[in-house]
């Protein structure tokens, strides 16, 4: 099993002095963790909470990347300065840039290998909204996204999915131990299917509402390899809880 790794996201929230200091909390609190632990603040707070990570075992990561290396994208950011700012991780494909910016699969492949490119690791984001679950299609669409979302030539050791059901964010709702074991189990036959058995190495983060509370039981199912927390993670203490049951 790949070294478990939990991702914070802390989507739009923070500003720069609450930034640092839940930083430098995570940061202090690392040390008697064994999973990899990452956060992911908003772009512009990623050279604070950089400085504030110095030193520390926790990777820092961007929420989203452009899919060009660089030029006339008035807003946007470039995977390589993301880099240059530190970063180890980008996420791309969340399911609130899919809807807020109208996202698709092959745009989100296009983002993954800016990243790759830039020598960052993309944790890429698929799952299922609540009617496709309902209609017990859950399975299929999150494996037609990552038939789509991961770009050719993909390398397994640059590449991190996260399975986020759409109705499991910020919800408080979570699929059962059954639902999540069988996307998990599909995602891993898909990338076995694409990278053969270095497939076994790429972690597959499950994502919608992980708390303290349900954590250790959540990343105990099998082929779940961390998590992508995102309300919890602004919680110096429930993200390193989460960490913990990692
Ligand atoms: P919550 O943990 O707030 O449900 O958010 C999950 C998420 O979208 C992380 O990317």
């Amino acid at each position: 099993r790949p070294t478990p790794l939990v991702a914070g996201n802390w989507k739009m929230n923070m500003l720069s002095a609450d930034g640092r200091a839940l930083a430098a909390a995570v940061a202090a609190g690392a040390g008697s963790i064994a999973a990899e632990l990452a956060v992911c603040p908003p772009a512009p707070l990623l050279p604070v909470v950089g400085d504030a990570l110095t030193g520390s075992t926790v990777a820092l990561g961007a929420q989203d990347c452009h899919a060009e290396a660089s030029g006339a994208h008035t807003g946007d950011v470039a995977a390589v300065l993301l880099a240059d700012l530190g970063c180890r991780y980008a996420i791309v494909g969340h399911s609130e840039r899919r809807q807020d910016h109208d996202e698709g699969d092959e745009q989100v492949a296009a983002k993954a290998a800016a990243a790759a490119a830039a020598g960052l690791v993309a944790i890429v984001c698929v799952g299922e909204t609540l009617d496709q679950y309902k209609a017990g299609e859950g399975v299929a669409v999150v494996e037609r996204q990552i038939a789509g979302s991961i770009p050719a030539g993909a390398s397994p050791d640059r590449l991190v999915i996260a399975y986020e059901p759409v109705w499991a964010i910020g919800s408080g709702l979570v699929p059962t131990n059954d639902d999540i074991r069988a996307v998990h189990g599909a995602i891993r036959a898909r990338l076995a299917e694409r990278f053969g058995d270095d497939a076994h190495g790429i972690r597959i983060l499950y994502g919608g509402s992980v708390k303290p509370g349900n954590a250790t039981e959540i990343l105990a199912i099998e082929n779940v390899d961390g998590a992508l927390v995102g309300g919890a993670s602004l919680k110096a203490a429930d993200f390193l809880a989460i960490g913990a049951a990692a």
